[in-house]
């Protein structure tokens, strides 16, 4: 459909005057590859229009919690009868314990879990635990892995592994990060110096098992063991931080995936958000029982929250969790993710446009380069104007991908095989002109 007006035009400039950049989460913006983004009127299934009425397949999923695609009826239903009943009570509920119950069924490393609202609230409170439990100021932490923004989280490394981390944002003090450890994601050598140096203070490794805020980089094998290793030897905390993983990549999320391939293996806490609240605000941290007993009002480590579980919320994602446990669930999603990835490579080999591809349940990453990359650096030597091109080039025919080459994608139960080969169609396209 075209327009004399772009209507998204129109509502960017408008949302610019009154929301910072006009965007209320600074990536959708479209900093990093440039143009208007789309402002979304309604999504169905695996689709969105935009304020043009455009209809685009949708790769995001509001960054992964759409794992059942936009308006799934079951889903509907339930928060449309959770909001009859009342929207927030400030007080326990019975749903609370239902949706606890479900996350702990599935994950055995968990005993007990807390509901918050975000994220970066429940990655803020469990590291908060870690030091609680632990009486441990220190932490180490992996360059281009996101922990969502409380302040100890936004840093990057100093200048060696004797020194602690700087703050990537204004308004962070450098002594709040001064106990901020950042080394390379899968490097071991670095993590067995940093232990060397200082692992009798850390209270934990706080890690995304398969980096999602990198594009998609999987902890090696080799390199999880040694994590798991070095912190049970010095009395430090394994944190998983699964909120773009948690039932997303398994039902048992990525911990379940490192437990096939070495025995016995578990977080000591975990942290979990988008798909659990299924698009509402929703997430968790969760542990056994003897460290979740250290929070409030149990213990000494305070932790709180008006909208908390809230029960419109957790009727959101109950009935998400309830539909993603039926049987070959994880198995459809998984084969679909997978056609699309090898579909991809499969076209831009074509065209010989640089390509590497990998996913793990209904999520992947690509990359411009014919190797996998192993840590941030490597991702960020992409070449952004190539990506830019293709980002456009997809945007353009109705395909919806990461504004930002560091973004992990995501496919959802309700895009078809059809979908996927159209999309696949779409991007040979795209190869094609973007080819050197
Ligand atoms: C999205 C994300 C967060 C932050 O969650 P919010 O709900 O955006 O605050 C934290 N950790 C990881 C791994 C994430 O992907």
């Amino acid at each position: 459909m075209t327009h004399n007006i772009d209507l998204n035009d129109t509502l960017f400039e408008r949302a610019k005057r009154v929301i910072p950049g006009g965007v209320n989460s600074p990536v959708r913006a479209f900093r990093a590859v440039g143009g208007t983004p789309r402002f979304v009127k309604r999504a169905q299934g695996a689709y969105f229009w935009d304020a043009n009425d455009k209809r685009y397949t949708d790769y995001i999923g509001s960054w992964g919690p759409m794992i059942l695609g936009h308006g799934h009826p079951a889903v509907v239903q339930a928060v449309q009868n959770a909001v009859l009943e009342g929207f927030s009570f400030g007080a326990p509920t019975e749903r609370e314990i239902e949706l606890a119950e479900e996350i702990l069924s599935v994950m055995p490393s968990m005993d007990m879990v807390r509901l918050v609202s975000s994220g970066t609230e429940a990655g803020m409170s469990a590291l908060r635990l870690a030091r609680g439990a632990t009486g441990r100021s220190k932490f180490i932490k992996f360059e281009g892995c996101y922990h969502g923004h409380a302040d100890a989280l936004l840093v990057k490394a100093g200048s060696g592994l004797a020194t602690f981390g700087n703050p990537t944002s204004a308004g962070v003090p450098p002594e709040v990060v001064q106990h901020t450890l950042v080394l390379e994601y899968n490097n071991v050598q670095q993590l067995e110096e940093a232990f060397a140096l200082h692992g009798k203070e850390l209270a934990c490794v706080m890690i995304e098992p398969i980096a999602g805020n990198m594009n998609f980089v999987r902890a090696s094998v080799p390199f999880m063991k040694r994590c798991r290793e070095l912190c049970t030897q010095y009395g430090s905390l394994l944190v998983f931080d699964e909120v773009m993983t948690g039932f997303r990549v398994a039902l048992g999320s990525a911990q379940s995936l490192y437990a096939q391939a070495i025995p016995g293996f578990i977080p000591d806490l975990t942290v979990l958000g988008k798909v659990i609240g299924g698009g509402m605000p929703l997430a968790a941290f969760g542990g056994p029982r003897a460290i979740m007993e250290q929070m409030a009002p149990l213990g000494p480590v305070y932790q709180a929250g008006t909208l908390s579980g809230n029960p419109v919320a957790t009727a959101c994602g109950l009935a998400t969790l309830r539909e993603i446990r039926k049987p070959g669930f994880y198995e459809g999603l998984a084969q679909k993710t997978r056609q699309l990835v090898t579909g991809l490579k499969a076209a831009a080999d074509e065209h010989g446009v640089a390509f590497s591809a990998d996913s793990e349940g209904g999520m992947f990453g690509f990359f411009l380069m014919s190797q996998l990359p192993q840590n941030y650096a490597t991702v960020m030597k992409t070449d952004n104007a190539k990506f830019n091109k293709l980002f456009h080039g997809l945007l353009d025919r109705g395909v919806y991908i990461a504004p930002a080459l560091y973004e992990a994608g995501f496919v959802s139960a309700s895009h078809t095989e059809a979908d996927i080969a159209n999309t696949v169609a779409v991007a040979r396209e795209v190869f094609a002109q973007i080819k050197d």
